[in-house]
């Protein structure tokens, strides 16, 4: 044992583990819990967060700390149990969740920006003067003096531009008396120039007041509760956000708003900036420095309500009374690498720190929050109408086999929904087409020997994009040209099947000429703001039609829509995975609930070789509870979530069997946890509600000539899942032959 003051230090690798360092006399005053710290480790230097303080160690000889970065600790006690949650539940090491807490700008500090502003010595002799002085020998500096003459004060750069001059002209105006240099600092104020409009409560629904008054009430009572808002697209949930946000500052205390960051728009800030004054913004396509000054904002108490996607959980606000999830059966919220967190479940846990109120958001809720209303869990609030008591569109479901029959071929556009198309256009009203497959032909073949072309380094199908005129990999982007004969018989016939949105613009183009069409998805919409110049030309009419992927499905209400097509109802639902049922119905119901949001009504077409399937046909009676009640039999028949808790073990590595043997190696340990625990891990494997499946390939066996095999744990309760996972904590991750990735509660299993 050794004594003395020391400081528990995590790190941001993947262990679960804290380790000790020395305090040396000079810092004793300045190392606190929640405050980051240089020490070395191994022969590097590496920053890593005090999350304890010792007088006693079981190692030795400890290394000293080597400099404290903080002044004042950066995360507060609350945010370091949280993380400790994260890092149990999620099995990532604590440092690695306490790097997703603070945004990479912050973590790297942001150099102040300085730049030269010049003007005039006001004051001495007059610009005529001057320019008099000097007009023989040096026209350009005249040109500069007329320049400020002009404009008074001005950037380098601008002024460069204006009189075509050179640094040393201006230096030398400098020298002479004439003209002042400055440094300024540059800043990039987030809503600079822009001014919100105030608006205050809209009148509510009887619904909405419901609503409003329960979460108020939970609100004021400062107890942790979750409660379900389950309203159907276009019934007023915002509204009920903010009057429940009203609450929560009248109170004193604040509020985090988690919103898709698809939804996260000018319009969705606008609505919180018109209502609240001190509102905070945290989202991935603000400026380094703009995001910096909106966290440090928070962090020194400046903001009532803080409004982000994901990792705006993180936000360092004190005192939140409440948390809101919007879309809370979104998987943009669950995290696709380590730490694997899911937003949504981060919250409850940071709730019941803060004694806060969450509410989660949706007109199709995760079949784990709405079980959990089920049980009592959490509380239910319905709002079934929406505003206005609109309708909810009618929506038709056609069977695309019949479609075949007709003519030659697949048809990728029924007659019918064509027909809609014309009649809804000629009463200049707009049409939405959603195909959830980007590229121009997702297939591509031989003719003569049925060879399917994939991705050499991922066993994918490549798909054909037009434009670029390439086969691209969808999972690791390669791009190759696209081949002129079969790789493998050389034949030149090479087919191209089946439709993506690239293929159905031309197509669409094609039969409606006149008029305008717009195409979005991932390879048109590239720059930082063409989403949204996009959706305000389609808002202004425009355009008549928009065809795009799921990113049209979400998002504001156009009241000109009175036509949505859904050219494939099946591309999920096919998908190898026991979400694709939950997904397919989520997706249909959103896209649907952008008609029908005005008084001339609205119409749904969902093509789909599956007219049967239970996740389209309650879609069309937008029969949620109906939906839910049979998903949760399948899967309660299964042992899947909500009533049984998975992981996934992920193995990859360059050589297959490598993978292989690990894999039954993994395999092996975790069934050995079971059989020698006691009796509840046990009983449970007996009644087939514990177990590991696998190890078997995995759905997309090779990713970037990686080949990969996965286990999927399965348990009664995150307890004993954790306690099976225990078994392999410590097992080496990173590898150099086979790299192992654990996913706790995974979204998909592909
Ligand atoms: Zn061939
Ligand atoms: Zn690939």
């Amino acid at each position: 044992m050794t004594y003395g003051k020391f400081a528990e230090v995590v790190l941001d690798i993947p262990l679960n583990k804290k380790f000790h360092y020395n305090i040396p006399p000079s810092f004793v005053n300045q190392v606190e819990i929640g405050k980051r710290v240089k020490v070395p480790f191994g022969r590097r230097t590496v920053v890593g967060y005090c999350v304890g303080l010792t007088n006693i160690s079981d190692v030795k000889t400890l290394k000293d700390i080597i400099h404290v970065i903080d002044t004042t600790p950066i995360l507060s006690s609350k945010m370091l149990a949280v993380a400790e949650w994260m890092a149990n539940f999620y099995f990532c090491g604590l440092g690695e969740a306490l790097e997703s807490f603070l945004p990479s700008v912050v973590k790297k500090g942001i150099k102040s920006r300085t730049i030269n502003v010049i003007r005039l010595c006001k004051d001495g002799i007059s610009v005529k003067e001057m320019i008099f002085t000097i007009k023989k020998r040096a026209p350009i500096q005249v040109r500069v003096l007329e320049a400020l003459a002009e404009v008074g004060e001005i950037t380098f750069p601008e002024l460069a531009d204006i009189s075509k001059c050179k640094m040393d002209s201006v230096n030398r105006l400098r020298d002479r008396g004439f003209i002042t240099l400055d440094k300024v600092e540059v800043s990039d104020p987030l809503f600079a120039g822009k001014h919100f409009k105030k608006t205050s409560h809209f009148s509510s629904t009887e619904e909405q007041e419901v609503a409003i008054r329960l979460i108020k009430r939970k609100v004021r009572e400062r107890k942790h509760s979750v409660v379900l808002l389950k309203g159907v697209t276009g019934s007023g949930k915002t509204e009920v956000y903010l009057q429940a946000i009203s609450e929560v500052i009248t109170l004193g205390m604040k509020a985090i708003v988690l919103v898709p960051e698809i939804s996260l728009t000018p319009q969705t800030i606008e609505r919180f900036k018109s209502r609240f004054d001190r509102v905070a913004v945290l989202h991935s396509s603000l400026t380094e420095r703009q995001r910096s000054d909106q966290w440090w904002d928070i962090k020194s108490g400046n903001a009532d309500v803080v409004v982000g996607a994901r990792s705006a959980i993180f936000a360092p606000l004190e005192d939140v009374g409440l948390i809101v999830i919007d879309e809370e059966h979104e998987n943009t919220f669950k995290q696709d690498t380590s730490p694997r967190y899911n937003a949504r479940d981060v919250s409850v846990v940071r709730a019941a720190y803060e004694n806060a109120v969450v509410v989660l958001g949706s007109a199709t809720p995760s079949l784990e929050s709405f079980y959990n209303t089920e049980i009592g869990k959490y509380e239910c609030v319905t709002l079934k109408n929406r505003v206005g008591h609109k309708p909810l569109p009618r929506v038709e479901v056609i069977d695309m086999r019949r479609e075949i029959f007709g003519g030659k071929g697949q048809k990728p556009i029924s007659d019918y929904l064509e027909l809609s198309m014309k009649k809804c256009l000629s009463k200049k009203e707009q049409v939405l087409l959603l195909l959830n497959r980007r590229g121009f032909s997702p297939f591509i073949s031989c003719r003569r020997c049925g060879f399917v072309l994939k991705c050499k380094r991922c066993d994918i199908s490549l798909t054909y994009h037009k434009k670029k005129d390439a086969v691209i990999c969808h999972y690791c982007f390669a791009e190759e040209p696209v081949p002129r004969e079969c790789p493998d018989c050389c034949s030149p016939g090479i087919r191209f099947t089946g439709f993506g949105t690239e293929r159905m613009e031309e197509l669409i183009r094609a039969r409606f000429p006149q008029y305008n069409l717009l195409r979005m998805d991932s390879d048109t919409m590239r720059g930082r703001d063409s989403h949204e110049k996009a959706l305000s030309a389609f808002r202004r009419g425009d355009i008549d039609i928009l065809l795009g992927t799921q990113m049209i499905a979400k998002g504001l209400d156009f009241p000109n829509v009175t036509l949505v097509g859904v050219l494939s109802a099946d591309t999920i639902v096919n998908l190898p995975d026991f979400r694709a049922s939950e997904k397919t119905f989520q997706l249909l119901c959103q896209v649907a609930g952008r008609t029908g949001r005005s008084a001339k009504g609205g119409k749904v077409i969902v093509q789909t070789y599956n007219p049967e399937h239970y996740s389209i046909t309650y879609a069309a009676t937008h029969d949620y509870d109906g939906f839910a009640k049979k998903e949760l039999e399948y899967r309660k028949q299964l042992y899947y979530p909500p009533y049984g808790r998975l992981a996934r073990v992920v193995l990859r590595g360059k050589k297959d069997l490598d993978v292989k043997e690990k894999a039954s190696d993994i395999a092996e340990k975790l069934m050995n946890a079971i059989k020698l625990s006691d009796g509840s891990l046990l009983a449970g494997l007996r009644k087939d509600k514990v177990g590991v499946l696998g190890p078997a390939p995995a759905p997309i066996v090779r990713v970037k000539d990686n080949y990969r095999w996965h286990l999927i744990v399965k348990a009664d309760s995150f307890k004993n899942l954790h306690t099976i996972l225990k078994s392999i904590e410590n097992e080496n991750r990173n590898s150099k032959k086979v790299q192992m990735m654990i996913d706790v509660d995974p979204y998909m299993l592909l």
